[in-house]
């Protein structure tokens, strides 16, 4: 199997800078250690029409090139269920009939850390479920036999994070991300995930996850996030953000990649130049603060 990195944008409006910088990063990984890189649509959730040509346009225009067929996740549901019949027939699952609501509200099981399921449907008897059944469709849920796990991450280390009975398919049907990622990366043979930060909690349950499937874990690289002003996540609201934005305003896609290419400590100009200079270990470990560059005047 072919070893790769990978994008795997959510088609749920236009890309951002960060967006864009996560991306160059990946694919500097990648280019940098010999893999092939590959691009995955995440649309099983938050798709919005239209917004994939644009993501794969931007993406192209600051350089990032891809090695194969673009692959959608809503092409795949056959993998995840397969992968979900896998782990039921072990019994590693369960029916969660909880709402939202229901989980905030009830008391956490004792030692558990915050923001973990506190394991309501876990045991409910047979009576119990066929009870529940009739009112409200079951989301599923994993058995985790670990409250944590530890991932080797590139930059940022060691790192133990919270397992908790994660969700794997919700109560509308449609597959959860981390059941969906997990099976991607390995049916894609992507062993190496460069990622925001942002995702790096979410890592010790897709790595305990690969472990229970049998597959093999990835690499991990969790890269910082480009931040606005007040050091909070980059969005839309935060002005002139996306490469259309910016080039409204007269700033070229070559002038953004060279500017998130400097932002990098890396030499501006297209990608492949890039790669000779790019080692993990320089990489700046703190967020990027994005300010709109001034347009250039046209001379003459
Ligand atoms: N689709 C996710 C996002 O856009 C990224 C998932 C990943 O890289 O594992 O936030």
């Amino acid at each position: 199997m072919t070893s790769a990195g990978r994008f795997a944008p959510s088609p749920s409006g236009e890309l951002h800078v960060g967006n864009l910088r996560t991306a160059i990063l990946a694919w500097l990984f990648a280019r940098s250690t010999g893999r092939k890189f590959l691009v995955r649509v995440e649309d099983l959730d938050r798709a919005r029409s239209g917004a994939e040509a644009v993501q794969l346009r931007d993406l192209e225009a600051v350089g990032v090139t891809w090695d194969a067929a673009v692959v959608r996740q809503t092409d795949r549901l056959g993998l995840y269920n397969e992968a979900i019949d896998r782990l039921a027939a072990d019994g590693r699952t369960y029916e969660c009939f909880c709402t939202r609501r229901e989980i905030q509200e009830a008391p956490s099981a004792p030692h558990a850390p915050q923001g973990a399921y506190p394991g309501t449907c876990r045991d409910l008897s047979h009576a119990e479920r066929e009870i529940r059944r009739a009112s409200r469709p079951a989301a599923i849920r994993l058995r985790a036999d670990v409250r944590e796990w530890v991932v080797e991450d590139q930059l940022r280390g060691h790192y133990k994070g919270v397992v908790d009975d994660f969700v794997l398919r919700r109560n509308d049907g449609v597959t959860a991300y981390n059941l969906a990622v997990v099976v991607d990366d390995a049916a894609q043979g992507i062993d190496q995930v460069v990622r925001g930060d942002d995702l790096l909690p979410s890592t010790p349950r897709q790595a305990y996850l690969a472990t229970l499937l049998g597959l093999v874990v990835p690499e991990y690289a969790h890269v910082p996030l480009v931040v606005n002003h007040d050091g909070a996540r980059l969005a839309k609201r935060d002005g002139a953000v996306t490469l259309g934005d910016l080039a409204a305003v007269g700033i070229p896609a070559e002038r953004v990649r060279n500017l998130l290419l400097e932002s990098l400590g890396l030499p501006a100009g297209p990608l492949q130049y890039a790669v000779a200079a790019f080692n993990p270990e320089e990489l700046p470990r703190e967020a990027w603060v994005w300010k709109t560059p001034a347009a250039e005047m046209p001379s003459g």
